[in-house]
């Protein structure tokens, strides 16, 4: 009797264990045996230090969050696409993902170019503070929907260079008839100075000026330009980067693909590339300044600073050149008065805070 009744129970929890495994319960359960097997193209030269490691570490952040279930193949610039091609592998969903800078996209995209940098723009820090708690982000993903595309911020250099230069410059007539890779707006504010600006990705750089193709050079600061070995073909280093003052870098994912994902897995991509965001940046704190000595005392690169009087009239060039790019485009209007209306707030909040702690800590005390 009593084994019986042990039988019977055991029966019915059978059928109520099956009877529990609805539908719903197996599609998860399939969900998470699904894999996901992604290509993640770049701009960057393979294995670069610093940005180009970025998508590497991203990749192998995102196998050990989803154990595997998510799987990301990173290309350097050429491996899969050329590294100016990558916006339009990913927008057509050739690729599934990809890492670079908005301003690579200029010709396409005019306004991308303020979710990079814009001359004398915002500071790293400032710029997270906008793209993430001040609306940049979503006016980031509505322009980016347009092309089928997801972004999000995917790291940042802190300020650069201005550059590297084969002469001296003392006053803007010396940019006059000079070439000089120099992306995005900074490029533009650079012909209106007289020169002529090109956007040539990182691994053409060196050749380029050895070869007398570009008298000049900005690339990224003194972590990276001294990978490339910048000091080898030109004598002179110029700060600071009003060009380029934290310029953001971006992943973007193809939207069919990031839409395809389960809830989970589309969440830790957002975190593992919002840490990648975070730690790029403090990698280049921690690298650039070693890296400068390294130049200087080793290389012997003659260390320079722009004349006051080149840069503010650099700054007045950039301010007006700046305000023509969203034309009547709407959407480039509204993000435009965004960036322009936190950079006049947070610049009037930095006086107070980030500019006087650095006066401060700078004054000689002993
Ligand atoms: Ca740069």
């Amino acid at each position: 009797m009593f084994v019986r009744l042990i039988i019977l129970i055991g029966v019915m929890l059978l059928v109520a264990c099956d009877g529990g495994n609805t539908s719903v319960e197996q599609g998860q359960i399939q969900e998470e045996l699904k894999t996901y097997q992604w290509r993640l193209v770049t701009t960057w030269p393979k294995n670069l230090p610093g940005m180009g490691m970025a998508p590497e570490r991203f990749a192998e952040l995102v196998n050990k969050m989803t154990k595997g279930r998510m799987q990301i193949k990173v290309y350097g610039a050429g491996e899969l696409v050329p590294a100016l091609e990558v916006f339009e592998a990913v927008s057509l969903g050739s690729i599934e993902m990809g890492h670079g800078a908005a301003y690579y996209w200029k010709g396409k995209v005019p306004i991308a170019q303020f979710f990079t940098a814009v001359p004398f723009g915002l500071s790293a820090q400032e710029m997270n503070g906008w793209l993430h708690h001040g609306g940049g982000m979503e006016l980031w993903q509505e322009l980016y929907a347009k092309y089928d595309l997801v972004p999000i911020a995917g790291g940042n250099t802190g300020v650069q260079m201005a550059g590297w230069f084969n002469k001296e410059i003392n006053g803007l007539e010396d940019l006059k008839g000079m070439k000089m890779r120099i992306p995005g707006l900074g490029g533009e504010v650079f012909e209106r100075a007289g020169g002529t600006a090109v956007t040539l990705p990182g691994g053409e750089i060196y050749t380029s000026l050895q070869t007398g193709v570009i008298d000049a050079t900005e690339w990224v600061g003194p972590y990276n330009d001294l990978t490339f070995g910048l000091h080898e073909v030109a004598r002179y280093y110029y700060y600071p980067g009003w060009q380029e003052p934290g310029p953001t870098l971006e992943f973007i994912i193809n939207k069919d693909a990031y839409d395809a994902l389960p809830e989970d897995l589309a969440t830790i991509i957002q975190a593992a590339a919002r840490t990648m965001n975070h730690d790029l940046l403090a990698e280049y704190t921690a690298r650039n300044n070693a890296a400068l000595r390294e130049l200087v005392d080793k290389h012997g690169v003659e260390l320079r600073k722009l004349p006051d009087d080149v840069l503010d009239k650099l700054h007045v060039i950039a301010d007006e050149m700046i305000a023509e790019i969203p034309g009547d485009d709407p959407l480039s209007q509204r993000i435009y008065q965004s960036y322009i209306k936190y950079r006049t707030d947070i610049a009037e909040y930095h006086e107070i805070s980030e500019r006087a702690y650095i006066n401060a800590r700078a004054r000689p005390v002993n």
